[in-house]
């Protein structure tokens, strides 16, 4: 049986517990075990991915189609894991899930109760069957939210159920510093830890949100009223990094912490894929700017993974990525005057993409390197369509119903194969040998993650070809151009599925790898 870590947060909300859950995910895959995470959000959306991405910032997309929110993207991209949606489960979809079974009689007339219908749900889904040696399980929300007490009875069960030498509860405080009186104050995090204790759980390891290092007494003290070892509190210090993370929890023998609780032996760890990203960012590097023509910029990361799949490929290519927000709503060529590549990203609606498909234009005829990314890919079918080959209204039908469609829906893909509306998850692409993409992927067979419900319209394919625009990706069966490129401009490719959903901060990935490198060999 996988052993079980569980994060839970106290004193206020956005500590970080993804980032600390998935930090201790790699410290312990830095000695060989096998980690996978899953989280779970208290609130009452049935499904996080409906939720407004205002609130939210960007919607993560998953192989198996599940839209959820970023914190996933986390787990992901640290620990390499891949998550379904069974492992983003928020209270909603707990009580859809035990409400549905009691409409289908399955409580045969009994009462239904939070304890054990709900209880036993939630505890099913934190035990579905995983082939790691760990799992990660975040619990969302703060301790004290009336809507998070089911789930910490339920990891308080959970633990009575399996051993407490399987599970092991991480709780993530805050100290605040007072400057008036010049110190780091602790008692938010002792109550915090009692209201934890009145749902019946110790925590084993505190990881306390500091502007500093604690000092020995400040840890002695949290030890002391928080009812353990004061080597088990540690110090959870801004960093302007988060792969600077492990490297931080590693410093304070975090893992000996975590070892010490499952009867695990002492191990060092190798930490060179964290070391190498900590000695990049301090490096005296050259820099590249990427223009990223969107309309999301005043929503929180709303670009997330797509900002960290830049920051990859900087790795990967020895060049800091400086990203260049360009509004598509005053989008003008001037605004490309400094940068050494665009990028656009996906989006949908109308506004903006007039700007969007002029900045297609302006890479396309100033061979400056492009890179499209699902709406991305669509402008830039649009540009050729109507300024290489002529077709002056050529455009989407989302934007307009009266025009020429060279991207639209494709109304018999609306089917079992293509999902609901939305074509949502990974699906797989052939591409054509000998392209741009072959050169970047090294291999014909990939897979990436979608979330669209417009397509190009591949009986154009000839036409493109002969004009300079080929696609270099599709469907397996054919019918779906999955990837463009131009045949004369230094490196100008598109994508109809989200690449930044796969990005890896160890490795990169091969699309935004290659426009870096394009990018830094362009300047
Ligand atoms: N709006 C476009 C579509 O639905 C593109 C979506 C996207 O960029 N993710 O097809």
């Amino acid at each position: 049986m996988a052993k079980y870590i569980f994060i839970t947060g106290g004193v206020v909300s956005s500590l970080g517990k993804g980032v600390a859950a998935a930090g201790c995910g790699a410290l312990l895959q830095s000695r060989g075990y096998s980690v996978h995470a899953r989280k779970f959000d208290p609130y009452l959306n049935i499904d996080p991915g409906t939720m407004s991405p205002i609130q939210h910032g960007e919607v993560y997309v998953t192989n198996d189609g599940h839209e959820t929110d970023l914190d996933l993207g986390y787990y992901e991209r640290f620990l390499g894991a891949k998550l379904s949606r069974n492992d983003s489960v928020s209270g909603g979809r707990i009580y859809w899930d035990v409400l549905n079974a009691e409409r289908r009689g399955e409580y045969l007339g009994g009462t239904v109760q939070m304890i054990p219908h709900v209880s036993n749900k939630i505890k099913e889904y934190i035990s579905a069957p995983v082939d790691t040696d760990f799992v990660v399980c975040e619990i969302g929300g703060t301790v004290g939210d009336i809507e998070g007490k089911i789930f910490l009875e339920s990891i308080r069960q959970f633990a009575n159920d399996v051993g407490r030498r399987n599970v092991m509860f991480i709780h993530l405080t805050l100290a605040p510093y007072l400057e008036k009186s010049g110190e780091l104050k602790t008692k938010p995090t002792q109550m915090s830890v009692r209201s934890l204790l009145e749902n019946g759980i110790q925590a084993d390891m505190l990881i306390v949100r500091t502007p500093r290092m604690l000092t020995a007494s400040e840890r002695d003290k949290i030890g002391m009223f928080c009812n353990l070892p004061a080597k088990s509190v540690i110090s959870g210090i801004d960093v302007d990094n988060i792969y600077k993370i492990p490297l931080a929890y590693e410093a304070q023998h975090v893992f000996d912490i975590i070892a010490d609780h499952f009867g695990l032996p002492h191990a060092r760890g190798d930490m060179t894929r964290f070391e190498r990203i900590e000695k990049y960012l301090s490096a005296d590097i050259p820099t590249v700017t990427i223009g990223v023509v969107g309309k999301y910029f005043d929503v929180p990361d709303a670009y997330k993974s797509l900002n960290e799949a830049l920051f990859h490929a900087g790795v990967q290519n020895n060049v800091h990525v400086k990203i260049k927000k360009i509004n598509a709503e005053d989008f003008s060529a001037d605004k490309c005057s400094d940068v050494n590549g665009i990028l656009v990203p996906g989006g949908f609606g109308e506004r903006g993409v007039d700007g969007k498909i002029a900045a297609a234009t302006f890479a396309r005829e100033n061979q400056v390197p492009y890179m499209g990314i699902c709406l991305g890919m669509q402008v830039a079918v649009i540009d050729f369509a109507r300024n290489v080959l002529g077709i002056t209204d050529a455009n989407s039908t989302e934007f307009k119903k009266d025009c020429t469609p060279v991207i639209g829906i494709i109304a018999d893909c609306d089917s079992e194969n293509y999902g609901g509306t939305l074509r949502l998850g990974a699906y797989p692409c052939e591409i054509t040998p000998d392209t741009l993409a072959h050169k970047i992927y090294g291999t014909t067979q990939i897979s990436e993650r979608h979330r669209h419900r417009y397509e190009m319209d591949i009986s154009l394919e000839q036409k493109f070809a002969d004009a300079g625009m080929i696609i270099s990706g599709r469907s397996p069966d054919g019918r779906l151009p999955e990837m463009v490129e131009l045949k004369n401009h230094p490196f100008f490719v598109a994508g109809q599925f989200h690449p930044e959903f796969q990005s890896s901060p160890y490795t990169g990935h091969p699309m935004f790898n290659a426009f870096i490198a394009a990018a830094k060999a362009s300047k």
